[in-house]
């Protein structure tokens, strides 16, 4: 019957699956998950009518499967190696994006907790920089660094934040294949920023070196620390990118996008003129137009 299904949504299928499935489709009102185990699962609002179709009766199907979702983490990854990603400077007006894929194999997670790697969030940039000093040496990671001439240039033919993201994560993951292929890894596990369908739909076609298990989590920091070790190392260039930039300014710059933020965009206009922003910032941020205001005012 699965392959019936199969062609019958042939229309609606992902183009990819995750680990266990045969499919996913995405009919109207419906996203069908068939297993490799021979479960079929209908979730959505028109879920009734589409296993219907099926002959399926409503009381053998598991009507819903909790908040967890095909790519989510097992509950011993904690005890397993894996490669974690994350990324720093989206949400930043100035400065670049910064992504990292680290490995951290389950013998060194003990020491990784000994030498402070956690979740960032709870963590200051100073502690951050010296955590990343210690860490850099013992954990391969692999660093992304994408300028804002650049993400300006790629922005303005029309690619989305969350693609750049994808092709980043999935470009950092595999030069960290290419530097560790010797290594037991059990598994990717994603910061997610996006469904993990629409993650997989970004990266189609590209070169993924990786064939194994991929799993998504949000405050995936705390899910495992190859995310918190890729956090703190991402942050970690963000912030030595970020003070080079404040250096090349005469100034300091303003981390975020808030109205400090549009302030200091206007002094750089002001000193600098607009070419630089492109340069020192997300050109497409509503930060830009504010701080025309702010110099037209004055
Ligand atoms: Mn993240």
């Amino acid at each position: 019957m699965l392959a019936k299904m199969n062609e019958y949504y042939h229309e609606h299928l992902l183009p990819a699956s995750p680990p266990g499935s045969v499919f996913i489709a995405k009919p109207p009102g419906c996203t069908i998950t068939a297993y490799t185990s021979g479960k079929v699962l209908f979730q959505g609002k028109n879920h009734d009518a589409e296993a219907k179709k099926w002959g399926i009766p409503s009381e053998e199907r598991p009507l819903t499967e909790s908040k967890r979702h095909a790519y989510s983490p097992p509950a011993n990854i904690h005890t397993m190696s894996i490669i974690g990603t994350d990324e720093v400077g989206t949400g930043d007006y100035f400065g670049p994006i910064t992504v990292v894929a680290a490995y951290v194999a389950k013998e060194q997670i003990a020491t990784l907790k000994e030498l402070g790697v956690k979740d960032s969030k709870h963590l200051s940039d100073t502690q951050i920089c010296s955590i990343a000093e210690k860490i850099l040496p013992i954990v391969p990671y692999s660093l992304l660094i994408l300028h804002n001439e650049k993400y300006n240039d790629i922005q303005q033919k029309g690619m989305s934040q969350g693609k750049m993201k994808a092709l980043l994560h999935n470009q950092a993951i595999n030069h960290l294949l290419k530097k560790i292929p010797d290594n037991n890894i059990d598994g990717i596990l994603i910061d997610q920023f996006t469904l993990p369908e629409t993650y997989f739909q970004h990266i189609k076609g590209k070169e993924q070196l990786w064939t194994g298990r991929v799993y998504f989590s949000t405050k995936a920091e705390s899910v495992h620390l190859a995310v918190a070790a890729a956090s703190i190392i991402a942050r970690y260039s963000f912030v030595k990118q970020f003070d080079k930039l404040s250096e090349k300014a005469g100034f300091p710059l303003q981390k975020g996008a808030g109205p400090k933020v549009d302030e200091v965009a206007a002094k750089l206009l002001n000193q600098h003129g607009e070419k630089a922003l492109y340069h020192f910032a997300k050109l497409h941020f509503a930060n830009t137009e504010k701080a025309k205001k702010i110099l037209q005012r004055k």
